[in-house]
């Protein structure tokens, strides 16, 4: 520790002791310091002014010409931190620990008193005091020459020293404390903007400015609606602020605006007002302080979306597909209108996914949305549910049959999704199962009709998958399923069953070759119920025997109707697999064609590709009694399983009806033609007829008659429609 002074050399003493004198006999100042005078020895005066130096909180030093410490007092060396040694003993040594607030070492050349002295008046100087601990005391200086007026001769300096730590820091805690304020206005993006009662800017703060993209000077005195406020905004936007001036509202809460900024950005605002009045209380001005939220709410746009979304498709998630289909149906009841929900579930994707992994899995969920929305209209919603199930809300309005329009949706998803799916270099098959739940028909609140939906789905999966089915509300569950057993039971008995006759035409001539019998369900309660909705329950409960036995009965007592009009095609039925088990089989349809005195050989049994194959053996010695019986046999369904044509050689099989699934893709998919082509071509090498179901479109049929195919079935040639109808088309073809 040292300090920037001039000692006083102890040869001086009598010198030093005679500038005291003539100090306090100016009344400026008692040395308090080092004296070799006794405290007994001074005066009164001197003593009494001893004592109040001494008490000052102020450090005085006194010094010679030469600056030389002649007398102290105790603040002093507090202030200076020196001793009374160091202070009468330090030359300039260690002189840069003081400096000036400017960072300026005090030096010997260059502290107040000798400016004081070289000035020849007081000089001021606030300096800092670095300590050995670290620390820093400030302190202000004042040196003033003494003598020199008057006449009389200058002696040396009188500095006064003042500790201002306390206030320095003060100071620079307030300056901290305003830069973090100004950080903090800077961060909170508030910016503050004071409209007159016009509307027009008064002030606006720098973050305004920087926010809205102009320059102070270009928004003062300008209306602040016409230049911030979109013009959409700005009639709703004045009228409430002239509401607030006219004190007509209170100025309320935050309110939240868009301002256009001078780029044309829209950014959202979150407004605080205070009213200023004058001494009238009469309201002069607005201040609104704002707060930009747009990052915010672009940030709860987003969690918004994500929580209504599906984050791997991006599609809407079930909880929005629900929140819509409250406000379809709520909307449904007040029009009179319908709705229709199609629940999608995948059927072989976790085959995919097992196999191929999880990540060929997501690619196909997404491939699967993005073949699904291809399809959608712009009132639908595609929702993802869970793992591999979608739902799609359809837009019914305005349409005149729904189920016309969801089976038609249905179909072409089922479609979209049946065609093979490409990913980690490997094509396969995924397809999917379509169910249909209906407002009002099926359900009238959203819960039942997703439920609906999912039995209807699960319904369809039974039946093989692949497919589109209606909510039947008897297969939903066991209870409804005993109901519907019931129900059958009577059908049979009540004669509630009608037998619908489809054309099946010969291509070469258009003639109608044959009618295969298609059993319905008139159902009091549900109209015209199609066989998918009832022949797997009486598969399983064993009602397809008399079920069957009618078809028979009643195909027989048609055909000899038809017989005696001259029309006679062949006769095809169906056979289910559990059919297929009864022993007396073939003596109970023989007996039937025997009763009326028909000719068997106009017969042709349909038995599915699955069911003939499910047990070869024991249906091979079926087949083998019905032909004996006989009647001619069909594989129907053929393709959609996986038998081979070389295995059904063996087997006394005459016809061959190729799945609808084959012709739906062609011509244009090529991989289907020449599978239909290939069918067509082997099966007439068997010497088998072929019969082509699912015939739609003409370009499906030139494509058959183009290569060689015999037979054909389909909506385009004639639907399944009573007997009573069928009779003009066969008399066309026939
Ligand atoms: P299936 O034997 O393959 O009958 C053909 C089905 O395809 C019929 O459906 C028919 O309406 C439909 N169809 C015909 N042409 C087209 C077309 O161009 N496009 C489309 N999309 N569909 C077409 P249906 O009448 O609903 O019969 C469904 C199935 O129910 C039948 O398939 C058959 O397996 C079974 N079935 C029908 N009647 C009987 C029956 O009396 N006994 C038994 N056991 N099963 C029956
Ligand atoms: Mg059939
Ligand atoms: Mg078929």
């Amino acid at each position: 520790m040292g300090i920037s002074w001039i000692r006083a050399p102890f040869g001086e003493r009598s010198r030093q002791r005679r500038a005291d004198e003539r100090l306090v006999s100016h009344g400026l100042v008692v040395e308090s310091g080092p004296t070799d005078r006794a405290h007994d020895a001074l005066t009164p005066s001197e003593r009494l002014s001893r004592t109040v130096v001494d008490g000052l909180e102020e450090g005085v030093v006194v010094t010679d010409l030469e600056l030389r410490a002649l007398s102290w007092n105790a603040s002093a060396l507090r202030i200076l931190g020196v001793s009374a040694a160091q202070l009468t003993a330090s030359t300039v040594a260690a002189a840069g620990t003081l400096q000036y607030a400017d960072g300026k070492p005090v030096t010997a050349a260059d502290n107040p008193a000798r400016r004081a002295l070289r000035q020849g008046g007081p000089v001021r100087a606030t300096v800092r005091r670095s300590s050995s601990d670290g620390g820093e005391r400030w302190f202000t200086v004042l040196a003033r020459p003494i003598g020199g007026a008057h006449g009389t001769s200058r002696s040396g300096v009188v500095c006064t020293y003042a500790d201002v730590t306390g206030s320095v820091e003060a100071e620079r805690r307030l300056r901290e404390e305003r830069d973090r304020a100004q950080r903090f206005l800077d961060v909170a993006s508030t910016l503050v903007v004071v409209l007159d009662a016009r509307g027009r800017v008064e002030l606006v703060n720098r973050q305004g400015c920087e926010l809205l993209g102009y320059p102070e000077e270009e928004l003062v005195g300008r209306d602040w609606f016409e230049v911030v406020v979109p013009k959409a905004d700005r009639f709703d936007a004045r009228r409430a602020f002239f509401r607030l001036v006219f004190g007509a509202d209170p100025p309320g809460d935050s309110l939240e605006t868009t301002v256009q900024t001078r780029s044309g950005e829209a950014r959202q605002i979150a407004w605080r007002n205070a009213v200023l009045r004058d001494a009238a209380g009469k309201i002069t001005s607005v201040l609104r302080s704002g707060e930009d939220i747009t990052e915010r709410r672009r940030a709860e746009a987003r969690i918004t979306f994500l929580a209504y979304h599906d984050a791997l498709t991006g599609l809407p998630n079930r909880p929005l597909l629900e929140e819509q289909l409250v406000r379809d149906l709520a909307r449904a009841r007040r029009t009179d209108e319908a709705v229709a929900l199609l629940h999608v579930d995948l059927d072989n994707f976790k085959l995919v996914n097992d196999s191929l992994g999880h990540g060929a899995g997501d690619a196909v969920l997404r491939e699967t949305a993005a073949r699904i929305s291809d399809l959608t209209r712009a009132g639908d919603l595609l929702a993802r549910q869970t793992g591999d199930e979608f739902l799609l809300l359809l837009d019914c309005r305005g349409a005149a049959d729904v189920r016309a329009v969801a089976l038609l949706a249905g179909d072409r998803i089922a479609a979209a999704l049946d065609r093979p799916f490409e990913t980690c270099d490997a094509e396969f098959h995924v397809g999917a199962s379509i169910g249909v739940a209906l407002y009002p028909e099926h359900a009238d609140d959203p819960e039942t009709l997703f439920k609906q939906a999912d039995a209807a789905m699960r319904q369809a999966k039974r039946g093989g998958g692949g497919s589109v089915t209606f909510y039947e509300p008897e297969v939903s569950d066991a209870r409804a399923r005993l109901s519907l057993t019931t129900r059958l039971r009577r059908a049979i008995d009540g004669d509630e069953l009608r037998l619908h006759y489809q054309p099946i035409f010969r291509l070469d001539d258009g003639a109608v070759a044959a009618v295969e019998a298609l059993v319905r369900w008139e159902d009091p309660e549900h109209g015209l119920v199609p066989p998918a909705a009832f022949i797997p329950v009486a598969e399983e409960t064993g009602l397809i025997d008399p079920i069957g036995e009618w078809v028979i009965d009643e195909l027989c007592r048609q055909a000899s109707a038809w017989r005696s009009q001259g029309f006679r095609p062949r006769l095809c039925f169906n056979l289910s697999p559990r059919q297929l088990r009864r022993a007396d089989l073939v003596a109970s349809i023989a007996d039937g064609i025997a009763a009326r005195a028909l000719d068997p050989g106009q017969f042709c049994a349909e038995l599915t590709e699955t069911a003939v194959m499910s047990d070869a053996t024991r249906q091979r010695s079926l087949l083998t009694e019905l032909s004996e019986a006989g009647l001619a046999i069909a594989i129907d369904d053929f393709g959609a399983g996986h038998s081979s044509l070389a295995r059904l050689r063996d087997l006394p099989v005459q016809v061959l009806k190729v799945d609808r699934s084959f012709i739906a893709r062609v011509p244009q998919d090529p991989g289907s033609s020449s599978i239909v082509a290939a069918v067509l071509a082997l099966s007439s090498a068997l010497g088998m007829e072929t019969v082509v179901e699912g015939v739609e479109e003409p370009a499906q049929l030139d494509f058959l008659r183009r290569h060689g195919c015999p037979l054909a079935q389909g909506f385009l040639l004639g639907r399944p429609v009573p007997a009573q109808e069928l009779r003009p088309l066969a008399a066309v073809g026939s």
